[in-house]
């Protein structure tokens, strides 16, 4: 059955893409990438060096110079996952309020994106990959086996994203993590590079109001049914 295929997972902010990403690479053998953390991490540098402000206006001249020197990697610790950003891990920093409100706009900068999806190419050449974030299937690998579209209403969106970030201890209102999630849809999906939309060959998965179970095993069955086909 290991046909080492590309798997695409795509949709909106905290869907849980990356949860039943990770959780479909372990069960097949597959390597996981988060296309979402290379965002972040360009949003880390950039706020870290001054290049975004409080008003997420980017001085896009400096951000293009420096991105040829940025290197960014993932490593495994155990269960854990790391983003390496020259080196360093940033995993937890990435992950924060202040990263999350600008990297859409980071993110829709078309020097930023051309870059990201070079190396997220690199990484995927060989396949027996699941990658997640918002153009895998349209555009970093049109040419993969399988492709998802992961969508859930914008209240079930934030209220996870809330509980995750309470859990980490940031002090977050569900107000403003609800407007965050709708800004970043927004933003993602009327960018003029690559934006946010379903593959037309990508099935589309509304898991509102499904359980991890009933997830998992959907995703199972498709990736059983997509791997058999392929000689
Ligand atoms: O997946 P995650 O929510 O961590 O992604 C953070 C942000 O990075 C998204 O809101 C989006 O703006 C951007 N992104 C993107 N293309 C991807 C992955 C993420 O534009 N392939």
């Amino acid at each position: 059955m290991k046909n080492n295929i590309i798997i695409a997972i795509d949709g909106y902010s905290s869907t849980g893409k990356s949860t039943m990403a990770k959780w479909l690479a372990s069960e097949a053998g597959y390597r996981y990438i988060d296309s979402g953390a290379m965002y972040r991490a360009v949003t880390l540098y950039a706020l870290r060096n001054g290049m975004i402000d409080t008003d997420k206006h980017v001085d896009t001249t400096r951000l293009i110079e420096a991105l040829p020197g940025l290197t960014i990697d993932f490593c495994r610790e155990g269960q854990r996952q790391q983003t390496l950003l020259n080196g360093e891990d940033v995993e937890e920093e990435i992950r924060k309020m202040e990263v999350s409100s600008r990297v859409s706009v980071i993110a829709a900068i078309p020097e930023v994106r051309h870059r990201l999806v070079a190396m997220q190419r690199a990484l995927g050449e060989e396949g027996g990959i699941v990658m997640d974030g918002r153009d895998i299937g349209t555009t970093v690998f049109p040419q993969a086996r399988m492709k998802v579209f992961v969508t859930s209403s914008a209240e079930v969106r934030a209220e996870r994203r809330y509980k995750e970030l309470l859990e980490k201890g940031e002090d977050v209102a569900y107000d403003d993590v609800l407007a965050n999630v709708i800004e970043r849809d927004h933003i993602d999906e009327t960018r003029e590079e690559s934006p946010l939309r379903k593959a037309d060959d990508a099935l589309l998965l509304d898991n509102s109001y499904m359980s991890r179970d009933e997830q998992n095993k959907w995703l199972m069955e498709t990736f059983r049914r997509v791997s058999e086909k392929v000689d």
